[in-house]
């Protein structure tokens, strides 16, 4: 194969309760990217629509991550790479993951597989360096893995797949402000007292465990988060109706995505999964917030190729 055209997904990433370990794919909301083999060795991106990014291999995630893993080949060759945004940068559904995971995920296909899954991730991580500052895996892992999955330890990466809940659905509403995920890093503390340690890693275990059993309601419970989103959700306008009211409507839970400003909730059917967008919307129309709202099923396969 000398071409392939993947889908790349958006991914929510922390969960609540799991901040900079937990991360789920999305299969309604992503990128596209093709990528080509070419003779010439290094790689160049030919062309981005959809959004204002830049092209320089050295300046885009697509082509920090790509690097990573020619490095690591004895592959002679190089890759040409376009990318067809869809996910706004900044939005906290991982606009800069998808176009990382997405280019290493392509490449390695056109090589024949020659890495795994982990140390696709481990490349991909390089792309988040550079949009973030750190190289956390949070949302390249599920783009990776597909489904939910859990960054066990990052000294060695542990990456642990979890199971996905058949009925779960995500909804995302993304106000139309942007929030570097640099700059919301800034604001959060460095030290958390054991009390709210004990509540985070409670609910956790629990969100872990009610994946595994597919047991809503414990996910539900443990879909809380007593360390970050009380500091960042101060950024993200209408934070407090938004949970209110998407927990009135039927959601599990709801908190913030990634590094915000998209919130997101999860819910059990595609009907709930609705109403809750139906409701965020109210929620923002009534305050004159412009966004973008996706009801998404749960994608289990990660990046994935597209015909
Ligand atoms: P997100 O959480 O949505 O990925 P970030 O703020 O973490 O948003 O990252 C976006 C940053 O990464 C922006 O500064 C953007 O210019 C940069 N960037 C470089 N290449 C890409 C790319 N291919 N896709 C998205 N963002 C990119």
């Amino acid at each position: 194969m000398e071409e392939i055209k993947v889908f790349c997904p958006a991914t929510i990433a922390n969960l609540s309760c799991g901040f900079d370990v937990l991360g789920v794919a999305l299969d309604a909301v992503g990128d596209e990217m093709i990528v080509r083999k070419t003779e010439e060795k290094g790689i160049r991106i030919t062309k981005i629509t959809g959004q204002d990014l830049p092209a320089a291999t050295e300046k885009n995630v697509a082509g920090v991550a790509g690097l990573a893993l020619l490095d690591k080949t004895e592959y002679t060759g190089g890759f040409e790479i376009e990318i067809y945004k869809k996910i706004k940068p900044g939005s906290g559904i991982g606009s800069s993951a998808a176009s990382s995971a997405g280019a290493v995920w392509a490449m390695n296909t056109l090589l024949g597989n020659p890495f795994s899954a982990s140390e696709l991730v481990e490349f991909a991580m390089e792309g988040e360096r550079l949009a973030s500052d750190v190289a956390h895996a949070d949302n390249v892992a599920p783009a990776l893995f597909g489904g939910f999955t859990l960054v066990r330890g990052y000294n060695p990466l542990d990456i642990v797949p979890l199971p996905t809940p058949k009925e779960l659905y995500a909804t995302v509403i993304h106000p139309q402000i942007e929030i570097k995920t640099s700059d919301s890093r800034k604001i959060l503390k460095t030290n958390i007292t054991l009390q709210k340690g004990i509540q985070q890693w409670g609910n956790l275990g629990g969100l872990v465990a009610g994946l595994f059993q597919s047991d809503y309601e414990l996910i539900s419970r443990s879909l809380e988060d007593h360390v970050v989103e009380p500091i960042r959700s101060i950024l993200i306008p209408g934070f407090d109706d938004i949970k209110s009211k998407s927990l009135e409507a039927g959601a599990l839970g709801c908190g913030i995505s990634g590094s915000g400003p998209s919130i997101f909730a999860l819910s059990k059917s595609e009907d709930t999964a609705q109403k809750v967008a139906q409701a965020m919307e109210r929620v923002y129309e009534a305050i004159d917030v412009e966004f973008d709202v996706h009801v998404s099923p749960i994608n289990e396969l990660g990046v994935k190729q597209v015909f």
